[in-house]
């Protein structure tokens, strides 16, 4: 008789507690410095136009700012802002004593161009890591304010893994706000890290070899199960919407989460894993610009 052969286990990472317990101890410093009467830490976000995904992301930032006890400033402007008038409200921030972190919401209407908005936040406020300076003290391997999604998937997978040394990581995606810097994250923690892309020969192959797999492309259902190395550490960062059994649209993931399971060691779902990491990992940047501030008092 052939032996069975139990399928392995997978966890199921709850990123939605990890963020919850992030927020809480990022509260709880920011109580202790009002204790010890300092001010809060302030965030100003910017809004332009009326994408109503944007509108809720900043929403939301906002109420989880307030709920940790830092101040937030919201700016929103109409579609038509002109790129000169959203530069001189970047700049007016970077002056303002009481904001330690800008956040300017992407994506930016057509018109403007969104390298020169970034181009103009104070690097030392620069609270979603995009500015050119941060990107490249990141790839030097300096303290820098670190993009706030692949951030939060580090932190998920230190949490879950402890020392990554020597895995191989396979990071499925080369955009500026997720897949390059994770690349860079994951090399500062020792790992051999292949970076995957749309010209990438064989994707299926690249996938299978990885202890640590990172998709961040934005496409349903891209990693199959059987390009998942049994007991792989499996992060998925997309968010795209698909039509689900019923005909109703739903939140989905770049892996095919079903085939995923009983593959995986580990798997983040979509929703309830990236995602919470990315707004808990903002309020620690902000927390982390507040303390660096020279003048800050902190
Ligand atoms: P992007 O469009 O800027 O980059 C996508 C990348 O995927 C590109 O580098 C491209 O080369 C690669 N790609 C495209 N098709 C591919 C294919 N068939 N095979 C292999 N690689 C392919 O996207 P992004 O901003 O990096 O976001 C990626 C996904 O992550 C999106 O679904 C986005 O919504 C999601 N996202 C989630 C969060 C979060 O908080 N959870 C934050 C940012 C982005």
């Amino acid at each position: 008789m052939a032996p069975t052969v139990s399928e392995p286990e997978t966890t199921i990472i709850d990123g939605k507690a990890f963020a919850a317990s992030l927020t809480e101890a990022i509260a709880a410093e920011v109580a202790g410095l009002s204790a010890a009467g300092k001010r809060a830490p302030g965030l100003a976000v910017v809004l332009v136009g009326e994408d109503p995904a944007s509108q809720v992301y900043v929403r939301n930032k906002g109420r989880q700012t307030i709920a940790a006890g830092m101040r937030s400033f919201e700016h929103r402007l109409p579609a038509d802002t002109a790129e000169t008038d959203l530069i001189a409200l970047v700049r007016r921030l970077n002056a303002d004593p009481a904001v330690d972190g800008i956040l300017v919401q992407l994506p930016l209407p057509a018109h403007i161009n969104t390298n020169a908005v970034i181009d103009a936040i104070d690097p030392a406020k620069d609270v979603d890591g995009f500015h050119v300076v941060n990107a490249g003290r990141l790839a030097a391997g300096l303290d820098a304010l670190v993009p706030c999604t692949p951030l939060g998937c580090l932190l998920m997978l230190k949490h879950v893994l402890g020392d990554l040394s020597g895995l191989r990581a396979v990071v499925v995606g080369r955009s500026n706000i997720v897949g390059k810097p994770m690349a860079q994250l994951l090399l500062q923690e020792n790992c051999t890290v292949t970076i995957a892309h749309s010209h990438t020969r064989d994707l299926a192959e690249e996938c299978r070899q990885a202890d640590i797999l990172i998709a961040a492309v934005g496409r349903p259902g891209l990693i199959k199960g059987d390009w998942i190395k049994p007991g792989a550490t499996v992060i998925d960062v997309g968010i795209n919407r698909a039509a689900g059994p019923d005909g109703t649209s739903r939140l989905v993931g770049d892996v095919d989460y079903d085939a995923a399971l009983g593959v995986a060691g580990h798997i983040t779902p979509v929703p309830g894993g990236v995602g919470p990491m990315t707004i808990a990992c903002l309020l620690r940047n902000t927390l982390t610009a507040a303390k660096a501030r020279p003048d800050s008092g902190f």
